[in-house]
């Protein structure tokens, strides 16, 4: 009995699940009342049913795809994360031991509430920052993007589709944050006397007030919440979805997690007009291809027998003259096609 309330407890913890799909029905509800209102149309509970939750439950196979990932993920995430973990762990510790080689031990400044803000913030940023550049990279490079897709197969947005995707992405998602937020946790290590695990708090809390204050369980829904000015420097749940967009305007745009700020610097920043469309899922896919992601075989196997032809295809170059099957047109991909200018 013990093992399965733990077990239960891992699944769901009841203020993360409640805030979740209490913000996911909440907002639904609140748009719905709010265009009665502005519609001066008579109530419907069909009406409100479609409006909160615009797919079935019961048959649309991209949900039922996104329970399944977000299960198996709960159970396997931690071996994919940990060499990243442990990367970052080592980078922290070289770099803060480095310092201490090159410029002698200093006695670390007082860490009082300033100090706490200023580590919280550069680990954040950094954290940010690689996930920003890893983004972009699976979107630019075609090995990277094979996997990726899964993620953008997606034909409706639910909270659990946050978790939709591929575990080999944990693997080199984990050492470009290794490479890039341990070094700056190692700094801050030497400059405040900070430990390595007061670091990943600060880092985890930092997390946790962007996701509330982005409104993270929104961005993956059909509810197109804009944050108003301060989409200047957060990813507002309308930015995120029209990251999941096909439509060309949309492709290639707003690769941030919490923060705006990267996209912006880098022009892959697209603020959208109130109520522009987005339409889900991966241009070039009909709506009846994209249904192979909604298997095992095609989120799991397909994806690493495409992304490993071609990677194939970067070391065995094809020989003048013979036909090669894998450079035949696929029906999609982000890869290649330059956003649009500003
Ligand atoms: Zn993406
Ligand atoms: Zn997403």
């Amino acid at each position: 009995m013990k093992h399965l309330e733990t077990l239960y407890s891992y699944f769901i913890s009841f203020p993360q699940f409640a805030l979740t799909w209490g913000m996911f029905f909440g907002a639904g509800l609140l748009t719905f009342a709010f265009q009665l209102y502005r519609n001066r149309r008579q109530f419907s509970i069909k009406e409100m049913f479609v409006h909160c939750v615009p797919f079935s439950p019961w048959t649309s196979k991209s949900f039922h795809m996104d329970v399944l990932i977000y299960v198996y993920r709960k159970f396997t995430d931690f071996v994919f994360a940990a060499p990243g973990v442990a990367l970052m762990a080592f980078a922290a510790a070289f770099t803060d031991l480095a310092l201490r080689r090159l410029f002698g031990d200093m006695s670390p400044y007082h860490v009082g509430y300033v100090a706490t803000v200023i580590c919280t913030i550069g680990i954040f940023l950094a954290a940010e920052l690689a996930d920003y550049v890893v983004h972009y990279l699976e979107h630019k490079v075609p090995v990277l993007w094979e996997l990726h897709k899964v993620h953008h197969s997606a034909d409706f947005l639910n909270p659990l589709t946050s978790k939709r995707g591929h575990s080999l992405p944990l693997l080199y998602g984990g050492a470009m944050a290794g490479m890039i937020t341990g070094p700056t946790a190692g700094v801050f290590m030497y400059v405040f006397g900070i430990s390595l695990v007061e670091a990943v708090l600060l880092k985890a809390v930092a997390s946790k007030i962007f996701t509330v204050w982005t409104l993270d369980p929104l961005k993956h829904s059909h509810i197109p919440v804009s944050l108003g000015w301060f989409d200047s420097f957060l990813i507002s749940p309308h930015m995120h979805q029209i990251h999941h967009s096909k439509l060309q305007p949309h492709w290639d745009r707003n690769f941030g997690t919490n923060l705006s700020i990267f996209d912006w610097l880098f022009r892959t920043g697209y603020r959208p007009a109130k109520g522009e469309q987005a339409v889900f899922g991966i241009s070039g896919y009909s709506d009846n291809s994209l249904q192979k992601f909604n298997t095992i075989k095609g989120a799991f196997i397909t994806p690493m027998v495409r992304s490993g032809r071609v990677l194939l295809k970067l070391v065995r170059p094809v020989p003048n003259g013979s036909v090669d099957v894998s450079s035949e047109p696929t029906e999609s991909s982000n890869v290649g096609r330059s956003a649009p200018p500003l």
